[in-house]
Order: C-alpha cells, then sequence, then structure tokens
C-alpha cells in the first residue's frame, strides 16, 4: 500500500464526512476539528466499547460523570495550579512561541529561519481560564478541566460510600479536557480540546513494591488487549517506562504507550502509579476524611492509585490509520476500512440493484427494520459497483443487495467487507443472520 501520509488522512477524513476543519466557513480555527456524520458515530462506539471492557463487564468498576468546571480549589490541592505547565521559548525576531522540549534550541527558528534567537524557556501554565458568572475582575476565575482524574478523587469519598465497593476497586470517566498547548497540530493528535477516558483503580496501601507492580502489570496488559479489540496495529505500539528522572511529581511509576505514527513514535496513552498523592492532597486541602475503612479489619488508610489514561482523539487517530487499507482488485485500488465490526459506523449498507420503485418496496423496508438493531444506510445513488466501494472506504462490514431476483425468490445477496464474497440469504432470516456476525 502507498504510505498514508497525515495529508491523505486530514483529507480522507473530511472528505467521507469523519472530521471537518473546525468553524471553516469563517476560515477555520487552528487546530480545531468537528467529528462528522461518520466520525461521532466511530467515536460513540470506541467510547461504549471502552465503557462496556472497564466498566459494565467488570464487578470492580463503577463511573461518573462530573462537571467540566470545578471549584478553583480542586487546581490547587492537584498541584495543576503551580505545576502543570510546559517550558516556553519564543523568537525574539518573529515572536513565534514553541515548545522548548520539542524543538532543537541550537538550530535556526523553524518558522523564520533565523539563529540564535529563542529567549530563555519560562513555565506556561496550561490550564484554561474562564470566568463565571457576569463579573470578569479576577474574583471569579475558574478553570476548565486539564484532565478527567481530579473528579474522580474529589468524588471518591461519596462513590465508596453509595456504592459500598471493596478495595480494590476503580473509577472510570469519560469526557472532555482541556489544555492550553503551545504547540497544537498534527491533526486530532493534540489539540487544546478533547477527550480522555480515564479510570482511578484503588488499592490498599502496599506493603511492597510487588504489591502494586502486578496491579500495575495487570491494567498495561488490559490497555494492550484493549488495543487490540479496536484494531490499533501492535506492531506500531511500543511500551516506554519513563525515566525517574522525568516522572510526573505524582508518580512513581509511568508507562507511556506509544505508537508509531507518521509523524513519529508518540504517545498513545499513559499508565501510571499515583501512590496515595492525589486523596492525601485533597483530604488536607479541603479538611474532610477521605479515609477508606477496611470492612473486616476496621484499618482505616488512603488508598493508592493506579491509572490508565486513554485520549479518545489520539484512539480514534490510531484506528484510523492502523486500518486504512488499499489493495488493488481486477486492476482498481480499493480503499478498504478494516474496521472491527463493533467499530464501524454503519454497520450495514441496504442497496437497491436499481432507483426502481418495485427494488425500493423492498429495500426501504428492509432497511427500516435493520436500523432498530443497528447504524444502517440506505443508499441507490450510481453503479452498484461504486456504492460497495463507497462502503468499503467507511468501513461498512455488510452490503445487503436487493435485486430483481429479489421479487421473485424473497432472498438477498450479502456481501462481505474483508473477503468480498457474496452469499444469498432468505430476507425473513437476515436479522438473525446479521445479528450473529454483530454480537
Ligand atoms: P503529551 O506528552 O503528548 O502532551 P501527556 O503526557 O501530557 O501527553 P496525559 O496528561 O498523560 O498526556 O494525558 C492522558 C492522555 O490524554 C494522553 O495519553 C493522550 O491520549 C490524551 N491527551 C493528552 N493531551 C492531549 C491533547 N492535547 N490532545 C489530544 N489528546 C491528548
Amino acid at each position: 500500500m502507498a504510505e498514508l501520509t497525515m495529508d491523505k488522512l486530514v483529507a480522507f477524513a473530511k472528505q467521507r464526512g469523519f472530521v471537518y476543519p473546525g468553524s471553516e466557513i469563517y476560515g477555520g480555527m487552528a487546530n480545531s476539528w468537528d467529528y462528522g456524520p461518520l466520525g461521532v458515530e466511530l467515536k460513540n462506539n470506541i467510547k461504549a466499547a471502552w465503557w462496556k471492557r472497564f466498566v459494565t463487564s467488570r464487578l470492580d468498576m463503577v463511573g461518573i460523570d462530573a462537571a467540566l468546571v470545578m471549584n478553583p480549589k480542586v487546581w490547587e490541592a492537584s498541584g495543576h495550579l503551580a505545576t502543570f505547565t510546559d517550558p516556553l521559548v519564543e523568537c525574539k525576531e518573529c515572536h513565534e512561541r514553541f515548545r522548548a522540549d520539542q524543538i532543537d534550541l541550537a538550530k535556526p527558528c523553524p518558522h523564520c529561519g533565523r539563529k540564535g534567537t529563542f529567549t530563555e524557556a519560562a513555565a506556561f501554565n496550561l490550564m484554561m481560564k474562564t470566568f463565571i458568572g457576569p463579573k470578569d475582575d479576577g474574583s471569579n476565575v475558574a478553570y476548565f478541566r486539564p484532565e478527567t482524574a481530579q473528579a474522580i478523587f474529589v468524588n471518591f469519598a461519596n462513590v465508596a460510600r453509595t456504592e459500598r465497593l471493596r478495595l480494590p476497586f476503580g473509577i472510570a470517566q469519560i469526557g472532555k479536557a482541556f489544555r492550553n498547548e503551545i504547540t497544537p497540530g498534527n491533526f486530532i493528535f493534540r489539540t487544546r480540546e478533547f477527550e480522555q477516558m480515564e479510570i482511578e483503580y484503588f488499592i490498599a496501601p502496599p506493603k511492597s513494591d510487588a504489591a502494586w507492580q502486578t496491579t500495575f502489570e495487570h491494567w498495561l496488559s488490559e490497555m494492550h488487549a484493549w488495543c487490540a479489540e479496536v484494531g490499533i496495529d501492535a506492531k506500531r505500539l511500543h511500551d516506554l517506562d519513563v525515566p525517574k528522572d522525568e516522572l510526573a511529581h505524582y508518580s512513581k511509576r509511568t508507562v507511556d504507550i506509544e505508537f508509531d505514527y507518521p509523524f513519529g513514535r508518540k504517545e498513545l496513552y499513559g499508565l501510571a502509579y499515583r501512590t496515595d498523592f492525589d486523596l492525601k492532597s485533597h483530604a488536607a486541602a479541603s479538611g474532610k476524611d477521605l479515609f477508606y475503612t477496611d470492612p473486616d479489619t476496621k484499618e482505616k488508610f488512603i488508598p493508592h492509585v493506579i491509572e490508565p489514561s486513554l485520549g479518545v482523539d489520539r484512539t480514534f487517530l490510531a484506528v484510523l490509520l492502523s486500518t486504512y487499507d488499499e489493495e488493488t482488485v481486477d486492476g482498481e485500488t480499493r480503499v478498504v476500512l478494516r474496521l472491527p465490526k463493533h467499530l464501524a459506523p454503519v454497520k450495514v449498507a441496504v442497496l437497491p440493484l436499481s432507483k426502481k420503485e418495485e427494488l425500493t418496496n423492498v429495500s426501504l423496508p428492509l432497511a427500516k427494520e435493520l436500523a432498530r438493531m443497528f447504524r444502517v444506510d440506505h443508499n441507490t445513488s450510481q453503479s452498484i459497483g461504486k456504492r460497495y466501494r463507497q462502503q468499503d472506504e467507511i468501513g461498512t462490514p455488510y452490503c445487503v443487495t436487493v435485486d430483481f431476483d429479489s421479487l421473485e425468490d424473497k432472498k438477498v445477496t450479502v456481501r462481505d467487507r474483508d473477503a468480498m464474497t457474496q452469499e444469498r440469504i432468505a430476507i425473513a432470516d437476515l436479522p438473525a443472520y446479521l445479528a450473529e456476525r454483530f454480537a
């Protein structure tokens, strides 16, 4: 297959309605992207698969959905207001700003090409600021959350009380996060507004390193199993044990799961052992009791936590990059998105061979019936070959064709996206046939 460059992927994503440039009719807004009709389906399917795998299929997990803007004291206690910074340098000539850890300061400015023009690096806080209510005089400054994690810590006592959970247990959340990134870019890889899927998995204070390491390894393998479930190419994944001197202030060990993007090997997900740092900080700052009481021993303690942190948008990107394929069929290029079936934005396309009413009289009711089960496309335009190709490009696992024989034998042709095989199935059996394949 010809190399899938970012330019090609961005064009494909726009063309097929996965992702559009944000605010495009107003000339766009740098590094903002909107998910289109197919993009929102894929994104929702990713989030639903994650929630199913990590929350509803497990007895030791529950979820929450907290407010985006929280009491600013949360961010004081978590350390974000003081330390959630990136090193910023500015070119004194063109005034372009860069992240000092992402460029070579010995080289010319990537924007204007002048040499030796960078300022000293200064810490730039990434918190996205806003004002709550009608005054904007500084007395009511608030912040959009830069991660979903802190809302989980802040709700720990409530959840532990209402759910009567026994350690170890986890709390999960999916939601938006905001960071005033210095250099967003690479399509949806780094934006200022993005979505996270995070778990805080609470354990008793470990009596030895082995005690937390076992849970850490469990989650690392779970994250890889998740990657396999959503079709992310395992050959492009690499675990990076973050060196001790680069660990965040709260972390005792962090593994970044990196992915080979067309623009290089960069973080996809993170897994961190955050010790009891967060609950301890919030207990101290709020004055509230965030202890857990062991129901058997009545021992009180602050749990430790292991955090698998996954970005929705980077998942979306890695899934597209891993599943986009081109092959030559009968001398022509066939683009096919080899999405795992449960992620496909459209599950089944119902395609009458022609626009003739006698066919749509059959195909339309069939499409409506199937749409009660899952997302269906009903399409009458263009030749059947072209329509198959269009569905291949968006990863639709099955095309169902209604032809003139269907009127007699009450059967339809079911075409498989990957094998391109065709099977004749009785219309009456179709719902069960498809349900079995999506089970
Ligand atoms: P990076 O080093 O790339 O800035 P990070 O280490 O700051 O990432 P975390 O704070 O660990 O990222 O956030 C958890 C996850 O959230 C990341 O693994 C990534 O999937 C996602 N994420 C973080 N920042 C962004 C962003 N600006 N745009 C899109 N996704 C992001």
